[in-house]
């Protein structure tokens, strides 16, 4: 049965550089997103979007039911870095047309100040801000793990993926995403070691998961809290 009196939810567009046909996900975390692969002419998405409308409908009425919602979500009031055991509040100072700035007021203050109504803009701020601190001190604990484990990395970046914790080249550069400090340590740890284990195996062979169950004596439980470690990042911040 078509219901096409009902409009097409709202959709992200994200290119991704592993894709290679155009995908439609839902999910509670991001909605609806059509992940295309590089270069690909999104003039053509509205109509792909529109062929798969009944199932989107389906797809969206079933979030809902779940307790989500289609409304953009907003500002989060404080950040909760737990891999470093440190909230920062977020303190708004809102002046028309001016762009937005972050600066730490206190120990565990951050004021955005400027246009509060250009929230790309914030994100963005608050984004820079964010992986400046993993820059500052995820890469040195990598480095230290690094060593512990004798596993030496070439090189560590600070990204900010949205459906990746971290990766490893075959040249040895680690990406982590900054978004990490909002895990829990033991979690944040774990990615981590995962990461230096594909220096050894640079794959997800058993020989991959013996070392890292090595490396984490509670790997067995981390994987699994892994797959729902997004709930810990603010949505405000995709
Ligand atoms: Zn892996």
């Amino acid at each position: 049965m078509s219901d096409d009196s009902t409009p097409l939810p709202t959709y992200l567009v994200r290119e991704s550089l592993r894709a290679k046909r155009v995908t439609l996900r839902v999910s509670t975390r991001l909605g609806v997103e059509v992940v295309v692969p590089k270069g690909f002419d999104t003039h053509q998405v509205p109509g792909i979007v529109a062929l798969r409308g009944d199932w989107l409908r389906g797809q969206v009425r079933r979030l809902t039911e779940q307790g989500w919602s289609p409304e953009p979500p907003t500002m989060p009031e404080a950040l909760d870095l737990r891999a470093l055991g440190r909230t920062l509040r977020i303190e708004t100072a809102h002046a028309p047309r001016k762009p937005p700035r972050l600066t730490l007021s206190g120990p565990d203050c951050l004021l955005l100040s400027g246009d509060m109504d250009d929230a790309q803009a914030c994100r963005a701020k608050v984004l820079t801000w964010i992986k400046e601190q993993a820059r500052l001190l995820l890469v040195p604990w990598l480095r230290e793990l690094s060593a512990t484990c004798e596993l030496p990395f070439e090189r560590a970046r600070i990204r900010a993926q949205k459906s990746r914790w971290g990766s490893c080249s075959a040249r040895g550069t680690i990406s982590l995403n900054c978004k990490l400090l909002f895990l829990p340590r033991p979690l944040a740890r774990h990615v981590l070691l995962h990461e230096l284990a594909h220096l050894r195996h640079l794959n997800h062979s058993p020989q991959f998961w013996a070392l890292l169950h090595v490396l984490d004596q509670d790997a067995a439980a981390r994987d699994p809290e892994l797959s729902g470690a997004w709930r810990y990042v603010p949505r405000w911040l995709d």
